[in-house]
């Protein structure tokens, strides 16, 4: 459910900070035309990750949940020449989607999506050439598989960064026992004894409700 009056108060500031981008906005409409959930990040939150990719100078990037490409795009368009971006999605249907959306945005040649369940796809990668960041945003049950599926692929340094682990306060509500908010919990127990990672929880509240973005620093 939309909160009206934080959906307004995204659009107020993109209407400052974010220019119209007929890709971008295709993108969600070719996704929505297709029958794909309307789950892909925010325009704010999809621009401060592709802030966050040209801020660290990324070449390589890894993304697991692929959806209709919408942050696929935000992502591969911080990519240098000759960079490159691999996202994983399970659905065959939402890989066709987000290939023509990607098509379309003219950043198809950067990306390659790789379709099946992404814990698999993951193991078959190796790190001889390790990615600079990695974008976790699939099924959250699975959040601690691809977090350290990402921690042997990402390279020292480098950064994780994991969409919804905050699900409106729900994962610091110990009667919620759905299976998402134990997925970020998991990954929360793990994070508190892994000492090669430096993390923090930013919050965030916009046009997709409360929520939060994990931002996992490679020691
Ligand atoms: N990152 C996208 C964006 O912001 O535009 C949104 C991704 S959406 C929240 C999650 C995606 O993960 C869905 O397309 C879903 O099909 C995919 N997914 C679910 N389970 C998966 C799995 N086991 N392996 C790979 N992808 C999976």
């Amino acid at each position: 459910i939309v909160n009206e009056e934080w959906l307004r108060s995204d659009q107020y500031h993109n209407s400052f900070l974010v220019r119209p981008d007929d890709a971008l906005e295709s993108a969600l409409k070719n996704s929505d035309a297709n029958g794909l959930p309307a789950i892909a990040v925010s325009t704010a939150q999809g621009k401060y990750l592709h802030l966050l990719a040209r801020s660290l100078g990324v070449r390589r990037v890894l993304e697991v949940g692929t959806l209709g490409g919408y942050s696929t795009i935000w992502l591969a368009r911080a990519l240098p020449d000759g960079g490159k971006l691999v996202t994983c999605e399970l659905e065959q249907k939402h890989a066709d989607v987000a290939r023509a959306n990607l098509e379309r945005a003219g950043v198809s040649d950067k990306v390659q999506i790789i379709v099946g369940p992404a814990a698999d796809s993951l193991a078959k990668l190796q790190p001889d050439q390790p990615f600079d960041l990695a974008f976790i945003d699939a099924d959250k049950p699975s959040n601690l598989t691809y977090f350290l599926q990402a921690k042997r692929l990402v390279k020292k340094g480098g950064v994780v960064v994991v969409d919804n682990v905050v699900r409106r306060g729900r994962v610091a509500d110990p009667d919620e026992k759905d299976s998402e908010s134990e997925g970020v919990r998991a990954l929360l127990r793990h994070l508190k004894t892994d000492d090669d990672v430096e993390a923090t929880t930013i919050a965030t509240v916009g046009e997709k409700g409360f929520d939060g973005f994990l931002y996992a620093l490679l020691k």
